[in-house]
């Protein structure tokens, strides 16, 4: 079997960046709009500040607007919601962005629900989960909606597919599933209490990996040709010594089995990016009563 082909998920994002980038820019010329992004970090995670210091940078190159404010991390849970209101109600913010996960001593789920809903580009506020399930319009969580973007690059009709989604969180499982409904496939969510778990993600023509198990998926839990998106981005020591990241997926010994596959890094991560920066230009567009500018994945 020939090698599986690489869905490249950092020229993916960059097209998509790109696109969103010039749409930016118009509006700013020509109405004098400049799409605003708030991230919110609270405390020292090193994770948490490289994403916000990616989602930061790609921002400004798209020509979107960034106000990021940092809480330490023993600030209450109170004073995270009085930001949350403070961006809410500031003209110049399209996008509120909570990066999580949060200190213990604040309650996520509250502080999502506290985002007003029109700006929530994240997507995890009740009332856009509602929407999405409904099949209404709302702002669709990024990372589904990257893998969504990447399973489009290699699949022209997705109807009728077996997808199996290994993994139900709610900022990636459950939501993913949504989409892939939408999409006319069939899908099946495996967890930490399926049974059978290899012999179900044997039966997919997508498998979808967001376990946050490094390498977990192996050549034998594959079906030969099938389109494998990998979510996970596992923290390791490779081993030349230096500190790197894996996905979920065994990646060397699937992409002789698969039929198209991502990398991580390269793959989700980026487009997961992207989308944040075309979901912050389609609620500043909402927002003033604009037309959707990019269609949707
Ligand atoms: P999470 O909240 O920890 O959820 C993990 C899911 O995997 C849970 O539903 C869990 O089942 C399931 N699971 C764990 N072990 C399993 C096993 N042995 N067999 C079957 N299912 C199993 O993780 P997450 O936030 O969804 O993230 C998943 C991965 O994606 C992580 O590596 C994360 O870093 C990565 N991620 C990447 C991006 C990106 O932009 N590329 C964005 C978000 C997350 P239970 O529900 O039963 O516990």
């Amino acid at each position: 079997m020939a090698d599986a082909k690489v869905i490249d998920g950092k020229s993916l994002a960059a097209g998509l960046n790109r696109q969103v980038g010039e749409i930016a820019f118009r509006l700013r010329d020509q109405i004098g709009i400049t799409p605003g992004l708030a991230a919110i970090l609270v405390g020292n995670d090193p994770a948490s500040q490289v994403y916000v210091r990616s989602k930061h940078r790609a921002c400004e190159a798209a020509g979107i607007a960034v106000l990021e404010t940092r809480l330490p991390a023993e600030a209450s849970h109170a004073a995270v919601v009085a930001e949350v209101e403070k961006v809410n109600a500031d003209e110049r913010v399209d996008g509120v962005l909570v990066q999580l996960p949060l200190p213990a001593q604040i309650d996520a789920r509250q502080v999502i629900a506290a985002i007003d809903p029109a700006k929530d580009v994240d997507g995890f506020h009740p009332l856009n989960v509602g929407r999405l399930w409904s099949g209404l319009p709302g702002l669709v969580p990024c990372t589904p909606q990257a893998c969504l973007r990447l399973l489009r690059a290699v699949h022209e009709d997705l109807s009728g597919a077996e997808a199996v989604i290994l993994g139900r969180s709610n900022i990636v499982g459950k939501p993913l599933a949504a989409l892939l409904l939408g999409a006319d496939c069939t899908v099946t969510a495996v967890h930490s209490k399926s049974r059978e778990v290899t012999a179900i993600c044997r039966r997919a023509d997508i498998l979808v990996a967001a376990t946050g198990r490094p390498r977990m998926v192996g050549a034998d839990w594959v079906k030969p040709g099938a389109t494998v998106i990998d979510v996970g981005i596992n923290p390791v020591t490779l081993p030349e010594g230096r500190s790197g990241v894996v996905g979920d997926v065994d990646y060397a010994a699937v992409s002789l089995v698969a039929g198209a596959i991502t990398p991580v890094p390269g793959g989700v991560g980026p487009m997961t990016i992207a989308c944040l920066l075309r979901n912050t230009l389609l609620a500043a567009c909402r927002r003033r009563g604009l037309p959707d500018p990019l269609l949707p994945p």
